[in-house]
C-alpha cells in the first residue's frame, strides 16, 4: 500500500517507531500501540548507517520484512531509510515511504537512484538536512531526486552538528519557517536525533508543532534500555501515548489535527 504522504495543510502527520527493527514481537507492540492511537506512520530502520563498524548494523532485508508484515497487519504505513542501491531495491516495494538519512544528503548518485526507482510511483521520499548542510543545499539536493522522476518530497530537518554539546545536536527550528517561504515541499521535525535524550523529546515535540511543522518524527520503544540503538532518547510507549495526547490538545487549539 505505497502512501503518497500528502502533507494536508490542516494536518500535522506523526511518523514513529523504533530506531532499529529489532524483532517480530517489538514491531507488534509498537505497530499495536501507534494504530490504537489512530496514527498512521511507522518508522523503523534496517539499514542503520552508524558511526561504529562494531554498533548494530540493522537486520537489513529480514528487518524490511519484519516491518512490512506488522504495518499490513496493523493497517499502517512503513518508513525505512535506504543507504544504497541494495537496500533501495530490496525496500521499494514493500516501504510505503523511503527515507534518506543525514549521512547520505550530499550521496547525489544515491538521489538520483531514488529519483529513477520511485519515478511515477507517487513513492514519498522522506529527505532528511545534511547536519552541517545549509538550506539552500539541502533545498537543491533535494533536486537530485525531483529532476530524475520524483517530487513527492518531504523535507526533514534532524538537527545540526555545532559546538553545544548539551543536546545531540542543535535543532534548527527556523528551518521550519524558512522552508515554508522558500520551498513547496512539507516539512517534517525529527525531534528525537536532535535531542539525543527522551526527557527533552516531548518539548521539541511541541516547539515543531508551534513552528508549523507538517510532520513529526519520534523514535519510541518498549523497552528503551534493551533497544540496539539510540535507547537514550527513544520515549517508552507510555510517554510516547501522553505525548500524543498533549499534542492532540495543542494541535486543536491551532485549528489543526494530529494523524
Ligand atoms: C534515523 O532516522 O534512523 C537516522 C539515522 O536519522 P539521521 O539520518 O537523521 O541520523
Ligand atoms: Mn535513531
Amino acid at each position: 500500500m505505497i502512501n503518497n504522504l500528502v502533507c494536508a495543510k490542516n494536518e500535522i502527520r506523526i511518523i514513529a517507531g523504533p530506531c532499529a527493527v529489532e524483532d517480530d514481537k517489538q514491531m507488534d507492540k509498537i505497530c499495536s500501540c501507534i494504530a490504537s492511537l489512530g496514527l498512521k506512520y511507522v518508522r523503523g530502520g534496517a539499514y542503520k548507517p552508524r558511526h561504529s563498524p562494531h554498533s548494530f548494523q540493522g537486520l537489513g532485508f529480514d528487518g524490511i520484512k519484519i516491518l512490512k508484515s506488522n504495518c499490513d497487519k496493523h493497517n499502517l504505513y512503513s518508513v525505512s531509510e535506504v543507504v544504497d542501491k541494495k537496500s533501495l531495491l530490496e525496500s521499494k516495494d514493500n516501504i510505503d515511504v523511503l527515507q534518506i538519512g543525514t549521512r547520505n544528503m550530499t550521496n547525489y548518485s544515491l538521489l538520483t537512484e531514488v529519483g529513477h526507482v520511485t519515478k511515477n510511483t507517487e513513492q514519498a521520499v522522506i529527505f532528511k538536512r545534511g547536519m552541517s548542510a545549509k538550506i539552500s543545499e539541502w533545498l537543491m539536493a533535494c533536486e537530485y531526486i525531483s529532476m530524475h522522476g520524483n517530487g513527492n518530497i518531504i523535507l526533514c530537518e534532524r538537527g545540526l552538528r555545532s559546538f553545544e554539546d548539551s543536546t545531540r545536536f542543535t535543532l534548527d527550528i527556523s528551518a521550519v519557517p524558512v522552508v515554508h517561504r522558500q520551498s513547496l515541499y512539507p516539512i517534517c521535525v525529527d525531534v528525537s536525533h536532535a535531542a539525543g535524550n527522551a526527557w527533552m523529546v516531548p518539548d521539541l515535540a511541541k516547539a515543531a508543532l508551534a513552528a508549523g511543522a507538517d510532520a513529526i518524527m519520534l523514535e519510541t520503544h518498549p523497552s528503551p534500555k534493551e533497544a540496539k540503538c539510540d535507547g537514550s532518547q527513544q520515549l517508552d510507549l507510555e510517554s510516547f501515548k501522553n505525548l500524543i495526547f498533549e499534542l492532540q490538545m495543542l494541535a486543536k487549539a491551532i485549528g489543526k489535527k494530529i494523524v
